[in-house]
């Protein structure tokens, strides 16, 4: 399960909305509990670095990626998600999103955007063990 405060959920959403026709992404900051569940304390957006085809691939630069994570251990926070929009697409993973999804028990979350309003909010936990048994599992996200 995913844990978000209302402001930082709707700030995913909100992000999604002022980026469109372009996709958003940012990081999700926080903690895991001893039972699993990743709960956010902040969220950190990041610059889509992916210029030939912003509509439906994104990217983090990994020098912005770095300094997010400094920050958030400064205060005490871990990376544990990321968040990204799918301007009119449903909120559900690509096979581009599978391919690059890389951190191992951390949240990926995909919100829809139709034309220029946030749709659906969706997140999904990235499992496995490596490359190539690694899945995309449907998460709960608990707001509030
Ligand atoms: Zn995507």
């Amino acid at each position: 399960m995913l844990k978000l405060t209302r402001s930082d959920y709707e700030a995913i959403r909100t992000h999604g909305e002022e980026t469109y026709p372009h996709e958003c992404c940012g990081i999700l900051l926080g903690s895991i509990n001893d039972d699993g569940t990743r709960v956010v304390t902040s969220i950190a957006r990041a610059g889509n670095t992916r210029t030939d085809s912003a509509h439906n691939r994104y990217n983090i630069d990994p020098r912005e990626l770095v300094r997010i994570q400094r920050e958030g251990r400064n205060r005490g926070e871990d990376i544990v998600g990321f968040y990204h929009s799918h301007p009119d697409h449903p909120a559900k993973w690509s096979s581009t999103d599978l391919a690059e999804a890389h951190w191992f028990g951390c949240s990926y979350v995909i919100t829809s955007v139709e034309e220029g309003k946030a749709a659906l909010t969706n997140a999904f936990e990235l499992t496995g063990s490596d490359e190539t048994d690694k899945r995309l599992v449907d998460e709960k996200i608990e707001v509030g």
